[in-house]
């Protein structure tokens, strides 16, 4: 559990079912109102479950 997990991510990247994407609270930016984008730590992107569950 040592990989850095934002709020956004439903898992750790590299996790089998899982895959990156577009942060839509920031439109993939990693910004909001000049800050760092809290759901996805300023990355634009976030880890997200593919085929849901
Ligand atoms: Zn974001």
């Amino acid at each position: 559990m040592a990989d850095p997990i934002n709020p956004g991510d439903d898992a750790a990247p590299g996790t089998p079912g899982t895959g990156e994407d577009v942060c839509r609270r920031c439109n993939g930016s990693g910004q909001i109102d000049g800050g760092e984008c809290p759901i996805c730590g300023g990355t634009g992107t976030v880890i997200e479950g593919i085929g849901g569950g």
